[in-house]
């Protein structure tokens, strides 16, 4: 029989916009194929041009990944005088943080988040269901392995 995720009756979160998750620290968006093209819609760009100008490629374990740029300061690429300037159009990791697999594993995984997000565990309750709505959509978009690293 499967086991109840811990998560049964719902997580609070609410954000407190201290932007925290996109500024100062180096990081990784990783990004899937519907990222980059809802990207190039809120740039009225190509791909190349998204691709060249916003994106960069990792080595994670031996797999290359698409992630976005970040400044010298490790802002992220698109944050400019206190907001995100791609909001709307922003990558499916920035939208269902910190509702993320690796942060679901268990209770201590998700209560371990409170020291980097203050909206971890206050404000809003968000259900069961819509919390494995999130993890969904992440199954439906996957992050884009572009190749494996020694291939
Ligand atoms: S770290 Fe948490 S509270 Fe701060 S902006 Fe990011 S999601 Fe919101």
């Amino acid at each position: 029989m499967e086991r109840e995720p811990f998560y049964r009756n719902g997580l609070r979160f609410s954000c407190t916009r201290c932007s925290r998750c996109c500024r100062h620290q180096p990081g990784y968006v990783f990004l899937s194929e519907q990222d980059v093209e809802q990207l190039c819609v809120a740039k009225g760009m190509s791909r190349a041009e998204v691709l060249d100008g916003f994106c960069r490629q990792v080595n994670i374990s031996g797999f290359i990944r698409l992630s976005l740029k970040e400044k010298p300061n490790y802002d992220c690429v698109f944050w400019e005088r206190g907001h995100c300037t791609v909001y709307e159009n922003r990558p499916l990791q920035c939208r269902n943080y910190p509702f993320w697999h690796a942060n679901l594993d268990s209770q201590s995984s998700w209560d371990e988040l409170q020291s980097e997000c203050p909206g971890v565990n206050i404000g809003r309750l968000h259900s069961r269901e819509e919390i494995e709505a999130r993890l969904k959509e992440r199954r439906l978009s996957p992050i884009m392995e572009i190749r494996g690293a020694d291939t």
